[in-house]
Formats: C-alpha cells, structure tokens, sequence
C-alpha cells in the first residue's frame, strides 16, 4: 500500500535534515529518503583510519555561511570556534601571516613580503569594503530573493561592482600588486568551482566565501562536521521525522509518486530535493542542467607530529589557519590554463588547514597526549575530467605531486610526520571529483552540486525563494539551490519556507 505524506525529502544531507526539522515543527508528516547507509551527505565525520580514535570531517570542514538564526530556529547544542590566525602562506623570504584581527604582526608579514606599506592597506581596504557588502548581504538569505537593483541600491557602494558587475580579476589586479597577496585573495573565488580569475563563475563562488554571517569568517565546528549531522538527526527524530536510509529514490511522477529502489512507493502533497539538480532531473526525467564539474581534490590526513617549517615559523600557527602553498595568482592562471588543456597542473596549487590546533575533541585522549593531529589539504585546478581515464594512477601522481611541493617548505617531509598503520601503510587519503561522486552523489564531484548563483533575482524575474523548479510542487533544497552551497542550511530553510508558504493551511 501506498504511504501518503505532506512532504517527501530525497537526500538525508544537512540541508534535507534542516527542511525536516522545520517541516516537522510546523506539523507536517515528513519522510526522508537516503540513499546512503548514514546522514550527513558531505557533513560527515568518520573514523576514516580504523586503527585510530579520529573521527575527521571527511568532505566539508569548516562553516562560515549556517546562520546562527537556524541553529537557535531549532534549539541545535552546535558551536563553532574561531581562530586567531585566518592564514599563512609560505614563500622565498618566509611566510605571509595574516591573523584574524590584522595585527601588527600581519603589518610586518606585509612589509616583509612587498618592501612598503601599501598593499597592506590595500587589503585592510578591500576586505572592509567586502564586510560592508557581508552585511547588507547576509540577513538578505534567509528571505525571499532580491531583486538586483534592491540589492545593488542597499549595498550602495563600489565593491558592488567589483563583486557583481565586473570580473573578479580585474578587482584583484586594480587592489594589489603582489603575486602571492593576489594569490590569497584569488583562492576564495576557486574553492569549489573551476573558473579563471576572469569568469564570473570565480566572483559568485568569492562572494559566497565572504558573507557568511555578515563577517565572512570560517570557523571549525567543533566536534566536527559530524556534530552537526548527529544533532539534526536528533532534532528530527524528537519532531517525528520518519528516516529511511539505503533507500535510492529512482523516479518521481508528475502526480509526486515517489519510487524506491526498494521497491517501495510513497505519495507526497511536496517533494524537496535535497540530491543535486541533476538527480532530481533524471529521476522525473527531466532535462539535465549543465554544470561545471569538480575539480579538487581532497586529501585527509592524520599525523603522528606537526612538521616543522623552513620560515622558522611556528607550526602550531602557521597550520591553525589557512596554510596556502603555490597559490600565488600567477600559479593559479597556470595551473588552470593547464588544466583546462587536459594536463595535470604542474604545480597544484593547494591549502590545508589542521583542526585539532583548535578543537581536540575530535581526538581520543591518547592520541591528543601523543601529540597526533589531523591535516586536511584541498588541492586546485583538478577537474574530474584529469581522472576519467585512470583515477587511482591520477590520484596518485597528484598526491606524490603536492607531497613534493609541500616538502618544499617543511624542515620535516610530510611523509615522515604520517600516522602509520600496523601494516606499514600511512595514514593519508586522498578523494578525487569522481569519488565524491561515487560516495557522496556528488555531480562529476561539483561540492556545489551546480554553479554557484549571485544572491538575487534578475529586475524582471518572478518573485521566488530560489527553490522553485519547473514542477509546482517540487522544490529544490539542497546546494543546488539559488543561495545554495556549503555548509549553510539556507536552501533547507528556504525550501521549507516555500512549502509553508505554498500549501493550504
Ligand atoms: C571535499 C569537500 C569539502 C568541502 N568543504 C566545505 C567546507 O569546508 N565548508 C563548506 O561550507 N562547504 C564545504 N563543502 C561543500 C558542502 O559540503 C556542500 O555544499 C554541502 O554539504 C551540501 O549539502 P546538501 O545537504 O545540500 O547536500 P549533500 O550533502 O550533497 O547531500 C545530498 C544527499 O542526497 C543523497 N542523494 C542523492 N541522490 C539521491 C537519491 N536518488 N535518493 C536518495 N538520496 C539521494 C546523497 O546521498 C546525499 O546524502 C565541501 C564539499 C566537499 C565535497
């Protein structure tokens, strides 16, 4: 017999669990359909080296853009922790330092790097313009989309078309002058989507990185990205969430008859897609959106001790923030140029970040007192198209690649600062585009699902929560979505919000 409820969600990822808890709180029968044995999607935390007590966030691993209104929304025991050094990179005279508060010690790092004081000011500048945009931006997420000319009127200022209106590359070369500081600014505009610093694809995706709760901040969840899985998953069950996992959904009918490979059918007054768009679309059989594909790769690592650098600067600094390597802007415009070719970037450009200096609790006690860590590197410029011939020889060469350029600028190779197994083998993983597809249903690896879009509505478009598909009653609420993307919540909420506001009371 076929089960009827208010709302189907397909995909059991954060933003899925977000749509249910709000659904549900505001008393609608809702299912979630999974297709994965666990929740989560990308928000994961797993022990990814059974042999120890680390439990890493596997795929994403910082959050900047989950408003603090969903989590007290929902009553939600997540935190996150700031840290006091936003990033370091390494280079031929030592390391550029910039920490969270622009210090003087960043001052230095400056003028050490580009011999005046300029560029410095033109960072404190720049970034100030971008908090002024931050905060006309962010509290626009959770409601209806603005239009353009609303938006562009409220944030009344020239950084609008630095960040909307003209290439990022030309702001970036306008504002600075130096290699390296351009690189780190560039960086923002690529994570997650392959784009030259002159394709608007690079400001939507710098926009995103920069708004996030009006300050722009990246902050480490602490207990990581599990914690925020394992309390959603908690609230929805104490709301009355119903939960199906390894339960593919493999069609949706006009009429919202929902198939599972389980042979199992459910009638919904809505669906939520929670999968990508294109998901969605080969399961009504509808045209699939075209998109760019991923192109990083992620590497997890566990580390038995911090390697020590050749800057002399401390490790337990430099590795707290964002540790950039080879992301200058020119090595960017290279590698994607190579790339884009068809060739493994010469030089990949790469960032790392190391939670445990932060928060520990991610650790068992004995690993932190014997000084183990975890390090997570997000290599550049790899498309998933490097790796359709041959993923693990790929994967391969890019990891023994980034571990040379890496070894560049430690006094200790990173190899020999690994966690080992008992048979020998070290503690490292590596994830290409294509292995987010295979574990994560994520599209050729997009972490985005699709391109990112700007935050509004063109003048002349209908008034939308950037959900809406071509189906009525279907929405999309996942980071597909307009104002969809990382770690957020905004397109769960939002695609409850439309639901509520579409359905007879
Ligand atoms: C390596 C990596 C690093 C990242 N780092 C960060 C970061 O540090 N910070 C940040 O903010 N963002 C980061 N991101 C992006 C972020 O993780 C994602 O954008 C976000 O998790 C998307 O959440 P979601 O709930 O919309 O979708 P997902 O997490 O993709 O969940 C969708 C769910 O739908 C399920 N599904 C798909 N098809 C079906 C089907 N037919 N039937 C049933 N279920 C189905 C999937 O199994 C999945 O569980 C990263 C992503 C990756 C991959």
């Amino acid at each position: 017999m076929q089960k009827a409820y208010d709302v189907v969600i397909v995909g059991g990822g954060h933003n899925g669990l977000i749509a249910s808890c709000y659904l549900a709180k505001a008393g609608k029968r809702v299912l979630v359909l999974e297709r994965e044995k666990t929740l989560g999607g990308a928000t994961v935390s797993q022990k990814v080296f059974p042999e120890f007590e680390a439990r890493l966030s596997r795929y994403a691993y910082l959050v900047s853009l989950l408003p603090q209104k969903i989590i007290e929304d929902l009553g939600l025991e997540f935190e996150t922790l700031g840290r006091s050094v936003a990033s370091f990179t390494p280079h031929d005279l030592g390391g550029l330092l910039v920490s969270s508060d622009w210090d003087a010690a960043t001052q230095e790092s400056f003028l050490e790097l580009t011999g005046s004081a300029s560029e410095f000011e033109s960072w404190k500048t720049f970034y100030t313009d971008i908090l002024h945009f931050a905060q006309i931006v962010a509290p626009t997420m959770l409601k209806k989309l603005p239009t353009r000319s609303e938006l562009r009127e409220a944030v009344s200022h020239p950084i609008w078309n630095d960040l909307v209106e003209k290439p990022l590359g030309v702001a970036i070369e306008k504002q600075f002058q130096n290699d390296v500081v351009r690189g780190v600014v560039l960086t923002d505009g690529l994570i997650g989507t392959f784009s030259d610093a002159h394709d608007f694809a690079a400001n939507r995706c710098f926009i995103y990185h920069l708004v996030g709760n009006s300050t722009g901040e990246w902050r480490v969840p602490k207990g990581g990205m599990g914690n925020l899985v394992s309390q959603l998953v908690d609230k929805a069950t104490e709301l009355g969430v119903t939960f199906k996992t390894s339960t593919d959904v493999v069609s949706i009918s006009d009429s919202l008859e929902v198939k599972t490979n389980t042979g199992e059918s459910y009638s919904a007054s809505y669906v939520l897609a929670n999968c990508a768009p294109q998901i969605l679309a080969e399961v009504t059989g509808a045209q699939t959106p075209s998109s760019l594909e991923g192109s990083q790769v992620k590497i997890n690592m566990l580390l038995a001790k911090l390697p020590r650098l050749k800057s002399g600067a401390d490790p337990k600094v430099a590795f707290s923030g964002t540790f950039h390597f080879d992301e200058s802007y020119s090595d960017l415009q290279r590698a994607y140029a190579q790339s884009s070719a068809g060739e493994i970037p010469e030089v990949v450009p790469a960032e790392m970040y190391c939670h445990t200096l932060t928060d520990t609790s991610i650790l068992s006690d004995e690993l932190v007192a014997a000084g183990y860590h975890t390090l997570t590197l997000f290599g550049l410029h790899t498309p998933a198209s490097l790796f359709d011939k041959d993923n693990e020889g790929v994967k391969k060469e890019i990891t023994a690649r980034l571990f040379r350029q890496l070894n560049r600028y430690l006094l200790d190779p990173i190899e020999d600062c690994l966690a080992v197994n008992s048979d020998g083998t070290l503690c490292v993983e590596t994830k290409s585009p294509l292995d987010l597809e295979e574990s994560v249903s994520l599209p050729r690896g997009n972490i985005f699902h699709k391109d990112l879009s700007f935050p509004f509505r063109e003048d002349d478009q209908p008034e939308s929560w950037g959900v809406e598909t071509a189906h009525p009653r279907i929405f999309l609420c996942g980071a597909g979505a307009i104002r969809g993307g990382g770690v957020s919540g905004i397109p769960g909420h939002n695609a409850a919000m439309a639901v509520l506001e579409y359905s007879p009371r």
